[in-house]
This record gives C-alpha cells, structure tokens and sequence, in this order.
C-alpha cells in the first residue's frame, strides 16, 4: 500500500550538511530514497524550516536555499518529481513503477518577510503547502509556545486568503489555538495539521483537543497523526502502541475520512522504539492491517491525502 507523509525535516539536514546525500546511504537521514522505497512512501512533504534565530532579513534567501536543494539533491526525473497539481499525485499513486515525489512545504511564515510577494513568489518556485508558524511569533501569526498568543494578524489574513486563491494547503501545526479558530472562520478551503495528536490521549501545546480535531473534520481537512515520542506519551519509551491510541481516539471523533500521517522524521532526535526512520513505516502498516479494514488504512496512508490534494491543487 501506498504512503504519502505530511512532514519531514530532511531538507534542513541536508543544507547543514553539504556531506550528506539523499540517494547514498547513510544513517544520518531518517528519509532517504532508500527508505522510501522501501516502506513504500509514495509522496513526501519536505518542510521549509526557518529558525528562530535566522536574522529577520535572510529568512526568504533562507527559504530560497532550501527549496535550491529540493531541487538539485531530492528531484530527479526518473525518481521524484516534484508534486504541483492532482495530476502529478495521481500520477504517482497511480504507477508502480514510475517515480515517487516531494512537496514542498513552508514551515513558518517568517520566511515571507512580511511579503505577499515572496508568498507568490515561493508559489511559482514549487511551494503548494504553508503552516502560519512555528512555535513563536511572526509576521503573520503566533505560534503555540508564544505568551498569551493572539491570532492572526492582517498579514496572516492576507496570507490565507492568497493561499485560498493561488491553491496552497494550509497547516496549523505548531499554530496557536486562537490562529486556529481564525482559520476556522476565514478558510474557503479545507486545511490541515501535517504532525500534531489528540491532547485527550497526552496533553502536549503541539497536539489538538478534540473541538479542534472535529473542526478539522468539518471542514473537510485532514489531520497527519505524527510520530513524535513527546507528543505521543509522557513516559520513557514509546513504541507504536502507544501511537495508535491517538489514533483510535482521532478515530472515535469521526475522523475516518480525515487520518492521516505527518512523521516529522529529522525534526526529531529521539524516536518511538519500532518507528525510527522511515523504512519502519512497514511496521506500522502491518499493525494497521492487522487492526482495522484494509479500506480504512487504505484512507490513512494516502486516500485521504489524496482527497485534499484533487480539492485544493486542482
Ligand atoms: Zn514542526
């Protein structure tokens, strides 16, 4: 069955190191080519994170540089194109042995600068998904670990109505709460959470609680469970057991037509026991299969992906 995966950090690993590569083996990257293959992750979303302490001027050339090694180090013709309209995702669903492919997200909106002219301008160089934030203030938004987080700001509005109308996927992981009704209210198009859980199962600032969850369903959206261990459960070791309760319990909110996943493979240090890179996503498949309908997991690794991929890039 067919993967497609709403977050990972592979792109930054490879600009800090130039020494790197995503087709050579390594055991630096928890998403490689290799990996991919093997678990058979169809589409992947590679995140476009800033950090914090970029200063404020570089954070689009940041961007730039980012999207630069999508393109030289992680697309190549005959193995991933890059993902920019329905067709390309069906392509590749639809093929078994043509090539996989990438989708490039902006994690933060620090790096417009301020500007709805880089956000066109990141349109026109590939980027089809935005999360407002990460875990702070910019231009656009707060982010969830911000102090008393307010929600968006004019440029946030700006920058959503643009996304609505270019056909860019919106994402409120690591959005604060208030940002997230304001998407609520203001999206024509349904949004989603690339990597973030049930604050029912284990009450983290990044995981949801269930209004959010259902309201992410209500609109059509899709929710990308991911596999932080700090998200998952507060104890030492965390395994996929203890994943799947968040799943279950997203499950139990209606949400069968909106699971999803949302790794966040190399954004993460430590990982679950049995999922540490992204060639053990078999073990996850198999655990699926053998506890719910193949139609249901079918959904999850990629249909409901695909669903909002055909609504919003067209
Ligand atoms: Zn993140």
């Amino acid at each position: 069955m067919k993967i497609i995966d709403a977050h990972c950090d592979a792109l930054l690993k490879l600009m800090e190191d130039p020494n790197l590569s995503f087709y050579k083996d390594n055991d630096q990257l928890q998403v490689q080519f290799k990996y991919m293959k093997q678990a058979n992750v169809a589409i992947q979303f590679f995140a476009l994170f800033i950090s914090p302490d970029t200063p404020s001027q570089l954070r689009f050339q940041k961007a730039l540089k980012m999207i630069d090694i999508f393109y030289e180090q992680v697309v190549k013709e005959d193995r991933i194109i890059p993902i920019y309209t329905g067709s390309e995702v069906e392509q590749v669903l639809g093929n078994t042995q043509g090539p996989l492919g990438g989708v490039l997200s902006l994690e933060g909106a620090d790096a417009l600068e301020g500007s709805i002219l880089h956000l066109r301008t990141l349109y026109r160089l590939g980027v089809r998904a935005l999360g407002f934030t990460w875990n702070y203030r910019n231009e656009a938004a707060d982010g969830v670990e911000e102090p008393n987080p307010g929600g968006l700001s004019h440029f946030g509005r700006e920058v959503l109505m643009e996304c609505n109308r270019l056909g860019i996927i919106l994402d409120v992981s690591h959005l604060s709460e208030k940002g997230f009704w304001d998407v609520v209210q203001l999206s024509a198009a349904p949004f989603i959470a690339s990597h973030s859980n049930c604050q029912s199962i284990h009450y983290h600032q990044r995981n949801l609680n269930d209004d959010q969850i259902k309201a992410i369903y209500q609109k059509n959206g899709v929710l990308g469970l991911t596999f932080v261990p700090d998200f998952v459960a507060a104890k030492k070791e965390r395994n996929i057991s203890d994943f799947l309760r968040h799943l279950d319990h997203a499950l139990s909110l209606g949400g069968e037509n909106h699971i999803a996943f949302g790794s966040d493979f190399d954004g993460i240090s430590s990982t679950l026991t049995d999922l540490g890179k992204m060639a053990d996503y078999t073990n996850l498949v198999n655990r699926l299969l053998s506890h719910y309908k193949e139609e249901q997991v079918e959904k999850w690794l990629s249909g409901n992906w695909k669903r909002l991929f055909l609504d919003i890039l067209g």
